[in-house]
């Protein structure tokens, strides 16, 4: 299965938890992706779309090597580390592995004459806000070093386009949840520290409590407010970005979100009245680094993207994320 052209795009990370349901939708779109992961979080059954290239952003002669084989069109970049925490305990690994191969990657794509780049980009680059919600304009201050390096990425983008022409669209996702509908992928971390998986595993038994990290935030309930966007609709974005550049679009930063809070007691209700099942709950110290309340303003993605959010109710979103892990679960127990 080799393509090259128009319609094959690069996908690196393309075996993680967005990567890989954007390759689905890439696929069903007429697209072929080409999947560049190193497989230190991905999973190989994630990449069923196209070619796996196994590879790290950081070393270029693989990069070259893949984009030469295929010649692909466009770049989806995924590949990076994501924990919050570990990025304050070792930003060293975030700095090299998220800004210094963001780098190896877009130099790789400039010499080799690829001009359309989309990069997975956060909500944590702009940090503490000093208003909700949150849209484009909004400064951004990062608090740590996981958005920093997300940021400086950014950056690095804003400058390859002014000088070079190479064209790209970051995407800052609020808090991506659920999974593929048809349940052939979703979330699968190790460790696993998001709120969503670690409630159904405290539900279904086969995790411990699930610890309320603050009780005491300025919000209706005390916990922390989070805006939770399916997996999917996100996947749709960056094939919609993607479509943008083809047609000319040259830089400009998108924010996705459902414009809807929950707090962490709402999303346990959730998983509770989703599951039938009843969580144990512990309340805990708040998590360094945790603003209180997260909601995007997607206006500029709805209007100049035409994105619009189908999984948007949390109970739906959060059936689709049980839906899967009850199918995992089955997987596992089979060996
Ligand atoms: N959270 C929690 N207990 C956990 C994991 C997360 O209370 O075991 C809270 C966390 O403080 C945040 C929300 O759930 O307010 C979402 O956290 P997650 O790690 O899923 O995503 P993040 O917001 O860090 O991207």
């Amino acid at each position: 299965m080799k393509g090259s052209g128009a319609n094959t795009i690069l996908v690196t990370g393309g075996a993680g938890y967005i990567g890989s349901h954007t390759c689905k939708i890439l696929a069903q779109q007429g697209y072929l992706p080409v999947v560049f992961d190193n497989l230190s979080a991905g999973h190989e059954w994630a990449a069923k779309w196209g070619p796996l290239e196994r590879g790290d952003i950081l070393d270029r002669s693989a990069l070259d090597r893949a984009i030469k084989t295929y010649r692909p069109s466009a770049c989806l970049h995924f590949a990076a580390f994501a924990y919050v925490g570990e990025s304050v305990t070792d930003p060293g690994r975030y700095y090299r592995n998220n800004v210094a191969g963001s780098l190896t990657l877009l130099e790789a794509l400039r010499d080799n004459g690829i001009d359309q780049f989309v990069l997975s980009s956060t909500c944590a680059t702009y940090g503490v806000p000093h208003r909700v919600p949150i849209d484009e304009a909004m400064p951004q201050a990062p608090i740590n070093p996981y958005g920093a390096s997300k940021l400086m990425v950014e950056r690095m983008m804003a400058d390859f386009y002014a000088a070079h022409a190479l064209r790209s669209v970051p995407l800052r996702y609020f808090n991506a949840a659920g999974a593929d509908p048809e349940a052939e992928i979703g979330e699968d971390h190790d460790p696993e520290t998001h709120l969503v998986p670690l409630v159904l595993d405290a539900a279904s038994g086969s995790g411990d409590a699930i610890t309320v990290f603050g009780t005491d935030y300025d919000t209706d309930d005390g916990t922390c407010v989070r805006d939770y966007i399916h997996v999917t609709d996100l996947a749709e974005a960056h094939v919609l970005a993607l479509k943008a550049l083809e047609q000319g679009l040259q830089h400009r930063a998108f924010n996705l979100g459902n414009g809807q809070g929950y707090s962490v007691r709402e999303v346990i209700a959730s998983v509770e009245r989703v599951t039938g099942r009843r969580v144990p709950v512990k309340a805990g110290e708040r998590r360094p680094g945790d603003p209180a309340r997260l909601v995007s303003d997607s206006a500029r993605a709805a209007k100049e993207l035409r994105w619009s959010p189908q999984i948007i109710d949390l109970d739906e979103i959060i059936g689709t994320a049980w839906a899967w892990h009850q199918r995992r679960a089955q997987e596992k127990s089979r060996g």
